[in-house]
């Protein structure tokens, strides 16, 4: 339906693509949204070693004959990922696309570019954007301050981020933060993007790894419901307001250092209790605004096929409509 340069550099039906969600991104996800005609992400770090990375990509080929990519993120953790072997088996393996986001990925590149792998570049500035088109990302994505998870700390929305970015380089653009309907897509190609990634629909499908709870908990989230943390530490993450956010965003008050808050911060004790547990205030639980946005929860295809109809219907029929109806333009 919308061909743009997303969709040809992937071989992609649909420009829209899956984040790599820590915990979330498995599989079972992947491979839905890679047979919708979308393109799909696994999270690398969602895996204790690059072994099981390996078995996780051929997990998902079994699923699909589709093509996906791996997602390497470079925040700070409270572990120390083998990044380099995560790297290695994606190569290995014939990843087609790696998504690394967050902190410079330029010592990771040449393993990567040597081989032939289409690198995106998600990240939250457009300066850090222009460094990714200098390194020679193969697009970048931009994750506007609406976003789950790591927003960055300059606080600039999608509506601004994505045309600022489409203006400053040359390479494909995907808008991220904001986007779950088809009005979202609709805009973002306006914006300038050629594409929209998308994490926190995706949470509240069928397919996604994650407890009822949770689902249901996004559906019943407002745009007011999400919370940043972790701003004192200039590594905001924006989650769903929760009682475990709430005690983060106290002791933060109180000058909390990440070796104390990690007990409450951890992404595998908020996987165990919540996300796989289904106690929905165990832990954080990256969301961003669009929570707001999402009422049910359908499979990925109905998603995805609801996502591009709807936007099809804006830019085919209300837009056009709505130019035809002035008599002072010529349509
Ligand atoms: P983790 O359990 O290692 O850490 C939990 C949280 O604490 C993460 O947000 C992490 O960035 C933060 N953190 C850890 N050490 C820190 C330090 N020294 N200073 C400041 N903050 C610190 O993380 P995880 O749940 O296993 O996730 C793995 C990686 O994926 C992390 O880097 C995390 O930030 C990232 N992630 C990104 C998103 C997103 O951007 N949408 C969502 C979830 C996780």
């Amino acid at each position: 339906m919308f061909t743009t340069r997303i969709t040809e550099l992937f071989g992609i039906e649909h420009p829209i693509v899956q984040g790599g969600m820590q915990w979330v991104a498995t599989a079972e996800l992947t491979a839905a949204v890679a047979n919708a005609g979308a393109l799909g992400f696994l999270a690398a770090l969602s895996h204790d070693t690059p072994e099981d990375l390996r078995g996780e990509i051929r997990r998902c080929r079994q699923l699909t004959d589709r093509p996906f990519g791996v997602n390497v993120t470079l925040l700070p953790t409270l572990r120390e990922p083998d990044y380099p072997g995560y790297l290695a088996v994606c190569t290995e393996e014939g990843i087609p696309v790696v998504e690394t986001a967050g902190q410079n990925p330029e010592p990771l590149l040449p393993p990567l570019q040597e081989a032939g792998v289409k690198v995106i570049h998600k990240c939250t500035s457009v300066r850090h954007a222009l460094k990714a088109e200098g390194l020679g990302c193969d697009v970048v994505s931009i994750d506007g301050f609406e976003c789950a998870g790591h927003p960055g700390e300059d606080d600039i929305t999608s509506l601004i981020l994505v045309p600022r970015v489409a203006d400053a380089v040359d390479i494909p653009v995907l808008a991220s933060g904001g986007f779950g309907d088809g009005r979202g897509l609709g805009a973002a190609l306006a914006l300038g993007a050629d594409g929209i990634n998308m994490g926190t629909r995706f949470v509240a499908t069928r397919e996604a790894p994650v407890h009822d709870n949770v689902k249901q908990a996004l559906v019943d989230a407002s745009e007011l419901d999400t919370r940043l943390v972790l701003r004192s530490l200039r590594n905001t993450l924006r989650v769903l307001n929760n009682a475990t956010a709430a005690k983060v965003s106290d002791m933060e008050a109180g000058g909390a250092s990440i070796a104390e808050l990690a007990p409450l911060v951890s992404g595998a004790g908020s996987k165990e209790h919540g996300l796989e547990g289904g106690d929905v205030h165990a832990g954080l639980f990256a969301a961003g605004q669009v929570t707001g946005l999402i009422h049910d929860i359908p499979s990925v295809a109905e998603v995805i096929q609801r996502i591009v109809t709807e936007a099809a219907a804006i830019a085919g029929g209300r837009l056009p409509g709505l130019l035809s109806r002035n008599p002072h333009i010529d349509v």
